[in-house]
């Protein structure tokens, strides 16, 4: 089933065209990695998703519905969550209070508190500790769970491994594939090209506001996604 069309989307900054009208669609279920160099618009694509940025052209639909118009808290509430680059979260807040403010605009679902904390071992020592003091893993780790105490159906994750020590990495991926197993919907930005294919069912590189190549990550090379992400033929 699908869960996310995009249609003809483009976005701007001023007179900068970052998405130049791309399409595609995320099946229910699926990882969907988008990779492309610095600049290629992949955040502002996430963003225009996510309704913290304005579409300039074109449309998303989600579960068949119609997002034109919707503000971003509406769509945290149809079920979209975005885990934004540079993580966001309340430094001076605990963990846990960063995890019970996004609980307040949760749907109804199997994430609470203590399953987030089961999901995620390595934030039960730190639920006391202030937010503003955790390495770049742990606040990476506390930014994905408390979008998942929203229970959203499609997770948006910009730069995962962005910064992060690699163990930190494993620990973040381990955790992603623990939510595909659960049946989870995430559509996430990766820098490194290896992990992007092989944690994701599908790879989009971007190039320059627009897709360059879009394949199933079992049917496509390492060769063939470098090709694309530096626009050679
Ligand atoms: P990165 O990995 O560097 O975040 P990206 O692929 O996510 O790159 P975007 O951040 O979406 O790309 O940026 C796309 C284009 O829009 C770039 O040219 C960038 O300089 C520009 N841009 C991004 N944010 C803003 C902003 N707030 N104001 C003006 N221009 C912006």
């Amino acid at each position: 089933m699908t869960l996310l069309e995009v249609e003809n989307l483009a976005a701007r900054h001023g007179l900068l065209q970052a998405v130049r009208g791309v399409s595609f669609t995320v099946d229910q279920g699926e990882i969907l990695a988008i990779v492309g160099a610095n600049g290629a618009g992949k955040s502002t694509l996430l963003r225009t998703i996510a309704g913290a940025h304005p579409a300039a052209q074109g449309g998303v639909r989600f579960d068949g519905t119609d997002l034109a118009g919707v503000p971003a808290h509406k769509r945290v509430g149809l079920g979209i969550a975005l885990v934004p680059e540079g993580r966001k979260l309340f430094g001076e807040l605990t963990v846990e209070e960063n995890l019970a403010v996004a609980g307040r605009r949760s749907r109804p679902g199997p994430w609470d508190l203590k399953a987030v904390l089961d999901a995620f071992p390595m934030l039960e020592p730190l639920r006391g500790h202030r937010a503003s003091s955790l390495s770049g893993g742990q606040q990476q780790a506390t930014s994905i769970a408390r979008a998942l105490m929203t229970n959203p159906r499609l997770l948006l994750i910009d730069e995962v491994s962005l910064g992060l020590a690699p163990v930190a990495v494993d620990a973040v991926y381990e955790s992603v594939r623990t939510l595909k197993d659960a049946g989870a919907t995430l559509l996430i930005v990766e820098q490194d090209l290896g992990r992007a294919l092989s944690v994701a069912d599908r790879v989009l590189c971007f190039l320059e506001g627009r897709i360059a190549l879009s394949a199933p990550t079992g049917e496509v090379t390492r060769e063939q996604v470098t090709a694309a992400y530096f626009g050679l033929d």
